[in-house]
């Protein structure tokens, strides 16, 4: 027999693969683990923001009724047009159907 087999050789990689398939098992559960956190903070960070959306809305309902400043109706239309009006961002393009809560806060907020 010209290729036999040599048995320790498939010992060892045997054993090899079997740290392999540990060590594999090890990173997913340590994936699977941040996973759930960056879930957890994603879910938590969708409801803040809900909610920073409801306050400000309110508040816009609020100045409508008083009516808005001229600087806050020229941000009010730079933010309609499609530009950030927020501090850090200010004269940035807004992404299609994107809302930024900074921008609503400068045009609705109370300061
Ligand atoms: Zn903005």
């Amino acid at each position: 027999m010209a290729d036999r087999i040599d048995k320790s050789d498939i010992y060892e990689r045997f054993a090899a693969v079997t740290q392999q398939t540990r060590e594999l098992v090890e990173s997913m559960e340590v994936l699977t683990e941040k996973l759930s956190l960056v879930l957890a903070d994603n879910a938590k960070l969708a409801i803040e923001n809900d909610h920073l959306h409801e306050v400000i809305k309110k508040q816009h309902e609020e100045k409508k009724q008083e009516g808005l400043s001229d600087s806050r109706r020229m941000l009010q239309k730079l933010y309609q047009e499609g530009f950030h009006v927020c501090n850090d961002m200010y004269g940035k393009r807004l992404e299609d159907h994107e809302s930024c809560t900074f921008c609503l806060d400068a045009i609705y907020g109370r300061h």
